[in-house]
């Protein structure tokens, strides 16, 4: 499709181009002609020689002549060498412009294909149950089973479809956002209140260390929620029962920071590279419920309030996610220090 773009342009950019420049050439030769070649003969003696081609007998050749003559080869050959230079360059400069679109082409086809696979596989297990559950007649206990597994894949499909919401709202509402001051040290707390109780069930520590000074920031409050709760979930489902999870919070008078550290299976350094792409999902944790979005969307998020992510991880030992926000937005006065 891009390759039919970029011919189609190649002959629309180089018909443009040969249609302008031999305008060009013709209003030269019309000009001279017009202009020049009667009045110089009558004005001028001097009978230069041709440089292309030898006249028999051009001292009886009238000056306007030779150089009419001259002119028309020295257009013609320049007319015609752009007949192969101009297509040659409208493709290397079309190649050129439709690089970008190129990429976004193929991003976007890769985001399609991983969706949709993603969207399938639930899918085709939700299929399976239902059939087997009508194949032949089961127990009360093989249909609450066959329900609640269902309904896993439904909350997988739901939190998928949700996910894919969100990019694509961003991409169309990205600059309607509302902002206001968001205490941060309020949202962690709610937050961290409602993991309580997974924690509890998977006997694992969370705790907070709250920052010295009051954390506002200028931000959107439920993007900024949705950034903690990605950050814990994935936080909980890397940690094993009896590890840790802590959340600290900082600031000064220009940044406020937000860690939160795990005790986890850790991520290697290969893949902290990539852990940010979108459907990205390392190899150790294919076993665990996830579509390798949750982290894009905290850089998104992120992005849209100007921040910083960082990791720092190590295999079996658990991550560290930093998250850097300024107190005050870009282009605003406003210091929430
Ligand atoms: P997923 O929904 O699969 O967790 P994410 O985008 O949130 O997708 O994360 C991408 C990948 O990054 C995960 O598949 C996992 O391998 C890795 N990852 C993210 N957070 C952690 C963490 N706290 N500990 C270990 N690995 C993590």
């Amino acid at each position: 499709m891009m390759d039919q773009a970029q011919i189609k342009l190649t002959v629309l950019y180089s018909f443009i181009f040969l249609i302008f420049f031999w305008s060009l050439s013709f209003g030269v030769y019309a000009w001279m002609n017009t202009f020049f070649g009667d009045q110089a003969v009558s004005r001028f003696e001097i009978r230069p020689k041709s440089l292309f081609f030898e006249t028999s007998d051009s001292s009886k050749e009238p000056f306007s002549d030779v150089v009419m003559d001259e002119l028309r080869t020295v257009l013609l050959m320049a007319d015609t060498t752009l007949l192969f230079f101009i297509p040659v360059i409208s493709w290397i400069l079309t190649g050129k412009t439709l690089q970008p679109v190129k990429t976004a082409h193929n991003k976007e086809q890769q985001f399609f294909a991983d969706a949709s696979h993603d969207l399938k596989t639930p899918l085709t297990i939700l299929k399976g149950e239902i059939e087997l559950g009508l194949k032949k007649r089961q127990t009360v206990n093989q249909y609450i089973n066959l329900l609640k597994s269902s309904k896993e894949e439904i909350d997988r499909l739901v939190d998928l479809t949700e996910s894919l919401m969100f990019f694509s709202k961003d991409q169309s509402e990205g600059q309607n956002i509302l902002f206001s001051e968001v205490d941060l040290t309020d949202l962690v707390i709610e937050r961290i209140g409602s993991f309580k109780p997974l924690a509890k069930t998977k006997k694992i520590k969370l705790s907070f260390h709250p920052a010295l000074i009051s954390v506002v920031v200028f931000g959107n409050a439920s993007l900024l929620r949705r950034m903690l709760t990605n950050l814990l979930d994935n936080a909980f489902k890397y940690t094993s029962p009896n590890g840790q999870i802590t959340v600290k919070l900082s600031a000064d008078s220009n940044l406020s920071k937000i860690m939160i550290l795990d005790t986890g299976i850790g991520i290697s350094k290969q893949d902290q590279e990539r852990i940010f792409d979108r459907f990205f999902v390392a190899d150790s944790s294919r076993s665990k419920s996830g579509h390798g979005l949750g982290l894009s969307i905290v850089k998104k998020i992120v992005d849209i309030h100007h921040g910083k992510i960082t990791v720092e991880s190590e295999t079996g030992r658990g991550s560290a996610f930093t998250i850097t926000i300024p107190k005050f937005m870009p282009n605003t006065e406003k210091n929430l220090s």
